[in-house]
Parts: C-alpha cells; sequence; structure tokens
C-alpha cells in the first residue's frame, strides 16, 4: 500500500500533526523507533504552556507560541488532556531587570498576547504567590500561560488520531529512504514503506532522517536540562516561576505540576551525545541554587526524582518547518521550546504546506475530534466508585498506594487505541510509579498485569523497550539451571 502521509516520530510534533491531518480523507501512518511515543524530548520538559512574549520577534517560534497557546483552550476540551491556564510570573531581583519586562510586555501586547502586566506592588505579589522571595522587586505577570501534562497531551492526540484511522507503528526506525517517481520508500530495521509526503518530526534525529534524502542544511545540538521534582505537598505553588532570562535559556524555573508536585529545573549544557540523560551533582547543585533565589525555602529532603530532557537545538535557533525542495517531503525540525506550546498551530501550518503541494484534503464525514476523558479513581465520589467497584472489582485493587492508581486504569493504559506495552508507558499513561516510592511496590504488579494483558511472558515484559529487560527468568528456574551446571545457588 502507498500512503498518503507518513510521519517519521510519535512525539508531541508528530502526533498533533497526525491527529490534525486525521480529519482529511487520507492515509496516514506514524512510524517510531522506540517502543513507545512520547519518549524523545516531549516526555521530560517543563510543560509549560507559554504566553509567547519569550522569543525575539523574527524567530517564527515567537509567532507560533502566541498563536499555539491560543488553540489549546479548545484542544484540551475536544481531547480532555490535563491542562490549567494558573499564569506566570517572570521575576525580577534587581531594580535594573524592570526596564527590560516592561519592554517584553509592551512588544507582547503589540503581537496580541493578552493578560500581561507588570506588578511592582510587592504586598500583591506576594498574595498572589505567597512563596516567592522577599527579594522580589518586581514581576511581569503572564495571565494565559499554563500547565499541561506533556506525555497525556500526546496519548490524547495519538489515541484519537488513532480513532479516526491513523496507524501507529512503533519499533520501526527509519534507516533509510529512498524517493523515485513521487514516491518515497521509507526503510526501517523491519520493513518497508511507501508514502507520497513524508514528514520529518524527529526531533533529536531530524537532520539525520533529512541527510538521508541528501538536504544536509542544518545541525542539531543536544542541549540538557536537569530537573530536580519535589513530593506532593512538600511546596504549594500558585504561579509558574521565572527568574528574568539569559542569552540562551529561560534560566532555572520553579513551577508546580498538575499533579500536586513541585519541580526546578532545567539547566543549560551543549552535548555531543543526543542519548545523555544522565543526572550530576554540579547539575542538581546548579538547580537548587537557581531554584532558591525564587524559592528560598524549596525543601531538598522532599525530592523525590531526579531526571533530564534533551532539547533539539539548531544552528539557527529557530523552528525548521520546511516544505523542502523535495516536492512532498517536509522537515519539522529543531522544534525547541516552546514546542510544546506551539504545537498546534505547527501542525496547523503543516496542513497549509499540503494543500500548496496540491494535496486534496478533503473533510472526513464521520471525523471525530473528541477524545472521551479517561477514567480516573481520584475523580469519583465515594458513591459513584463503590458502584464501580460493584461493576467490576478492578476497580477495586489497587496497585499502586502512592497515587491511588487501580487495576482497572492500567488495562484501560494497555487497551487504548495506542495502548502502552512497557511498564514506563504504563507509568506515563496512569501514573504508578510515579509517586514517592518510585514503583517499588507496584512495579512487579504492573509487570504482572502487562503480561497478563498482553499474552507475553513475565521476562519478556521491558521498562521502556528492546534491551530495558527487567526480568531474567524465575528463580526456581535460575536455580535449577545453576544446579545443572554445577553452581551452588546458596
Ligand atoms: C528540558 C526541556 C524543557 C522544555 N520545556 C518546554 C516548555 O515548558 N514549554 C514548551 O512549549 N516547550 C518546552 N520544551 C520543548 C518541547 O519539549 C519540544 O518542543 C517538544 O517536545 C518537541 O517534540 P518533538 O515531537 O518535535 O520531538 P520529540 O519528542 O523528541 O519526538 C521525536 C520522536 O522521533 C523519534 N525518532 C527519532 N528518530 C527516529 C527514526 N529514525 N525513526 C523513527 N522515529 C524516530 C524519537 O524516538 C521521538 O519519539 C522543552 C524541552 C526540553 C528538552
Amino acid at each position: 500500500m502507498i500512503y498518503d502521509v507518513i510521519i517519521i516520530g510519535a512525539g508531541v510534533t508528530g502526533c498533533c500533526i497526525a491527529r490534525t491531518l486525521s480529519k482529511y480523507d487520507l492515509n496516514i501512518c506514524v512510524l517510531e523507533k522506540e517502543a513507545e511515543i512520547a519518549s524523545g524530548a516531549t516526555k521530560a520538559n517543563s510543560g509549560v504552556v507559554h504566553a509567547g512574549y519569550a522569543a525575539q520577534r523574527e524567530y517564527t517560534k515567537r509567532h507560533l507560541c502566541i498563536k499555539g497557546n491560543k488553540l489549546y483552550s479548545q484542544a484540551a476540551e475536544e481531547l480532555n488532556f490535563p491542562f490549567k491556564r494558573i499564569g506566570s510570573f517572570v521575576v525580577a531581583l534587581e531594580d535594573e531587570q524592570i526596564k527590560g519586562l516592561e519592554e517584553e510586555r509592551k512588544k507582547g501586547a503589540e503581537d496580541g498576547i493578552p493578560g500581561l502586566e507588570l506588578i511592582l506592588d510587592k504586598k500583591r505579589i506576594h498574595e498572589m504567590e505567597p512563596n516567592l522571595t522577599e527579594d522580589v522587586v518586581g514581576v511581569l505577570h503572564a495571565s494565559t500561560a499554563g500547565l499541561v501534562s506533556p506525555y497525556e497531551l500526546t496519548f490524547a492526540l495519538a489515541d484519537n488520531a488513532a480513532t479516526n484511522g491513523v496507524k501507529f507503528f512503533r519499533n520501526q526506525e527509519v534507516v533509510k529512504i529512498k524517493h523515485q517517481d513521487y514516491i518515497f520508500t521509507v526503510r526501517t530495521y523491519q520493513g518497508e514503506f511507501q508514502t507520497r509526503n513524508l514528514i520529518n518530526a524527529a526531533g533529536l534525529y531530524a537532520s539525520r532522517i533529512s541527510r538521508m534524502l541528501g538536504l544536509d542544511y542544518f545541525r542539531l545540538m543536544p542541549r540538557k536540562g536537569e530537573y530536580i521534582l519535589f513530593d506532593r505537598n512538600a511546596i504549594q505553588l500558585n504561579k509558574i516561576l521565572f527568574p528574568t532570562p539569559t542569552k540562551i535559556s529561560k534560566g532555572i524555573l520553579v513551577c508546580p505540576t498538575l499533579h500536586g508536585n513541585t519541580f526546578a529545573g532545567p539547566n543549560a549544557q551543549n552535548l555531543n551525545d543526543p542519548e545523555d540523560l544522565s543526572t550530576t551533582t554540579a547539575g542538581l547543585k546548579e538547580i537548587l541554587e537557581g531554584g532558591r533565589k525564587l524559592v528560598p525555602n524549596l525543601p531538598l529532603r522532599s525530592a523525590i526524582r531526579n531526571f533530564a530532557g534533551l532539547r533539539a537545538v539548531p544552528d539557527t535557533y529557530d523552528f525548521i518547518i520546511d516544505n523542502t525542495d523535495i516536492y512532498g517531503f517536509i522537515n519539522v525540525a529543531g522544534i525547541l521550546s516552546p514546542g510544546l506550546t506551539a504545537t498546534f498551530a505547527i501542525a496547523d501550518k503543516i496542513v497549509e504546506f499540503l494543500e500548496l503541494l496540491g494535496v486534496q484534503l478533503t473533510l472526513k464525514e464521520d471525523y471525530n475530534p473528541n477524545r472521551p476523558k479517561p477514567e480516573r479513581f481520584k475523580d469519583f465520589k465515594r458513591q459513584e466508585l463503590d458502584k464501580k467497584i460493584q461493576e467490576d472489582p478492578r476497580w477495586g485493587r489497587i496497585i499502586c498506594r502512592c497515587e491511588t492508581i487501580p487495576e482497572k486504569e492500567i488495562v484501560d493504559a494497555i487497551h487504548a487505541p495506542v495502548g502502552s506495552t512497557t511498564v514506563d508507558g504504563i507509568k506515563f499513561r496512569c501514573r504508578p510509579g510515579m509517586g514517592r516510592c518510585q514503583g517499588g511496590f507496584c512495579r512487579p504488579r504492573v509487570i504482572e498485569i502487562l503480561s497478563r494483558e498482553l499474552n507475553i511472558p513475565y521476562e519478556d515484559i521491558t521498562k521502556r523497550g528492546e534491551d530495558t529487560n527487567i526480568l531474567v527468568g524465575k528463580t526456581k528456574d535460575l536455580a535449577l539451571k545453576n544446579l545443572s551446571r554445577g553452581v551452588d545457588t546458596d
């Protein structure tokens, strides 16, 4: 079969494009190299839906961010992903920084960003955010800034796209592409796919994909950002808190999450290795020091996890969204921050590109823009819960105690349209392992459920795909094997 569109990469960019195109009568598939979608930059970022004042005016990313922010409200209603406009502060700690904030406010307002306000009244600032340092001299408040759960957004996009006919193929790393007679032949380790139009949304690997077609016109540099995540209730912030930015980064922010935690980060470290997600003592020290400039009482003993994400920083420092010289090949590369915010606007741009290419975009009669809200134990009132448990006892079997996740939510995550098949996939879809014990209690039980539902042996269940096996076999079998080899197993 020849697809109308193949998208390489199932991060937020690829999945949002897939969902946007799924309203048209087109045969579409998404190829993802990892076992789960949302495994790249989309998995580890700040989850801030920016207001849009931060990037310079000459950059496309500024304009797509402003547009993208506005598109979030409707998308959240249709797709039922967690999203809240809680507003952000850019915090000035010195009088000289105020002038810069006022300039940002003025330019932002001229560019159509609503709700920007420079606040110099310290009493009012502390009423709005009591945790903020006493050293504050003023803030730029952006009321349209919000929080989104980036992977939950991506699962929602992919599930809705799949419901509308898009095919998702995981564990399919694209290794070679041929273009002949207006058809792209895309080779992966597992097979071959053909398409008339090819969209490259491969994150940090997008320059490699572009070079497979001889287009070598941009470079991407991995820039690592480390984070510290604090336990729920360790501290309760009302606002997303940014320092006044530096040239290369928005700086270390302190931010609440939609699940009641707080995090500090990210720092910014340029790397050569696109897989280096290590966290370092120096990095964590830098984050803590940076975070405490804004929130002095950040409680280190409530830290439950450190993690890192990798930005794909292009040499132009701007998004590369190109209808390239190769007819039908579109690059969507260098989608650094604010790519998450801009995602719906980026997807709309791809529709414009396909129109320019003459692709027939006929609306499907049965297109359904809505994704039902996943049912959550914590959202039910006591009486509803009793009824649920009576109807299906799996609602009453709590697998993750820290996050109160019952078996039913895990089973639903496995059988979603683009369902999860790994322990990490389940963790990101419905949160077992996200709590204080970080999976110490629930992981074996999650493995058991995955094994049962997918009908595959325990030892084939992985943490996040190939070469990340958790179990090597049953203790009894190992003991027998060792016995037959004459090894003492005591
Ligand atoms: C530390 C950090 C903080 C950030 N904070 C924010 C923020 O607060 N707000 C905001 O708006 N943005 C933020 N961003 C930016 C945002 O995370 C990115 O713009 C967005 O996630 C990019 O998504 P993507 O789909 O383009 O890339 P990715 O999520 O990296 O997806 C690319 C996908 O392509 C797959 N792939 C790669 N090569 C191949 C291949 N050969 N074959 C098949 N598949 C392949 C990968 O496995 C991956 O799943 C931040 C980024 C980082 C790293």
